[in-house]
Parts: structure tokens; sequence; C-alpha cells
């Protein structure tokens, strides 16, 4: 599939387009240390949190959370309590933000529908205003606001339905194949894949082609999708 010619929605994916994952990796690193510590163990081994986030962005197909959950953790079943505890230490900082978001959303916006389209908490909407974005989102497809999560397809359902579009004129850009980019193209979406973060350093010829476009940043992006169009 390429890109649409008749674009009419733009959805974005926070962690990795927007935000570096850095940020997600310390906050459940630091969640991972309260576990254990309430369960009498010493703090996380970096370097085994760091082999199973290099082994996920490898693979590309899994969870994370779940990952060190069985893992660091001794017990898949602590997801939740991972994931719970996790949210407290997840806050974007100011001044993280990519320097390429605010050019490809203002590019955008008035163009078609922009919206966010992201596993992330309520509390990243505040970060979004505070870094200038709020002006140029209009669907915010946020999982903890919406109570659903990608990969499944009704955040996607529900972002489409807000944006007042359908599949076949919607593009998604995300950093991950698992969780951005399959389910939009199952859907019918057209996909960006951006490598970064949670995405391989080294992606395979296999890994490249499942996207419609693989690019490094957002630079020059919006004009690539707008210039698709009719
Ligand atoms: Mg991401």
């Amino acid at each position: 599939m390429a890109l649409p010619e008749q674009l009419e929605a733009v959805f974005i994916d926070v962690g990795g387009p927007i935000y570096p994952d850095e940020t997600f990796v310390d906050a459940v690193t630091h969640a991972l240390d309260d576990i254990r510590a309430e369960q009498g163990q010493p703090p996380a081994d970096r370097q085994q949190v760091r082999a199973v986030y290099d082994r996920i962005r490898r693979e590309q197909n899994g969870s994370f959370r779940t990952a060190l959950a069985t893992e660091v953790l001794g017990d898949k079943v602590l997801r939740g309590e991972l994931h719970a505890r996790t949210e407290p230490y997840w806050r974007h900082p100011a001044g993280s933000m990519y320097r390429d978001v605010l050019p490809l959303l203002r590019t955008l916006h008035g163009r078609v529908r922009v919206g966010v389209l992201a596993n992330q908490e309520a509390s990243v909407i505040e970060a979004l205003r505070r870094d200038g974005l709020g002006e140029l989102i209009d669907v915010w497809g946020v999982s903890a606001v919406v109570g659903h999560e990608k990969p499944s397809r009704e955040l996607f359902d529900w972002s489409l339905a807000e944006a007042g579009t359908s599949a076949d004129r919607a593009v998604h850009i995300g950093n991950r194949l698992d969780n951005d980019v399959r389910p939009a193209k199952a859907l019918g979406l057209s996909t960006v894949w951006v490598l970064r973060g949670d995405a391989p350093d080294a992606p395979t010829a296999q890994q490249r082609a499942e996207a419609d476009l693989v690019v490094d940043n957002l630079d020059g992006l919006a004009d690539r999708l707008l210039g698709a169009r009719q």
C-alpha cells in the first residue's frame, strides 16, 4: 500500500515520534526497584533491564513490561502492578520534545486532521499542551483516557471516528511494528515507521518492508505526506 492520495487524517504515536522513549525506560526501572524492594530484593540489574529492552526493540514483537515482569520480577502476573507503579514516575520533562515535531504538526495543521494515537497516561495531554501542540492536535487518542490500548483496534477505530474519516484516507506514524505499523496496516491505514526509541538500531529488510515509509526522523515528512495528495 502507498500513502493515500486523498489524505484526510494523520495520527502520530507519542513515545518515540514526539518524546524520547528513554523517559519510559527510566520510569519503569524506578517502578521495578520499588516492587523489588517490597519483595526484599536489591534494585533491578540495569544491564538486565537494558538487555530485555534491546531484545524487545530488536524483535518488535512483544510487551516490554510483560518481559520485565517475567524476567526481572519473576512473575508475569506482576505486569499490571508494574504498569500502575510506573505511572507516577512517567512524565515527559519540559525541553524533551524532539525538535522536528512542531514543524511537522504546524505544516499538517489545517490541511488534514491531526491526532495523537498513543499508549500513554492522561498526564501526557498536559505535556503536549505545555510544549505548544495543544492548538495543533484535533484528536486526542490517549489510551488512558479513551480506555483502549494499541495494538487493539479500538483505539484506531475511535481515532478515525473522531477525525471523521476512514482508514484508507489516514496515515499512522509510529515507532513500533507490533503496536503501530501492524495494527494500523491491518485496518487499512498507511503507515510511517520512525526509527528512534523503541525501534531497532538496525532493522532487517523484512521489518522495513512492513511499513509504507521508513524514516529516521520527521524532517520533510509533512511535505511527503501532503505531496501524495491530489
Ligand atoms: Mg512509540
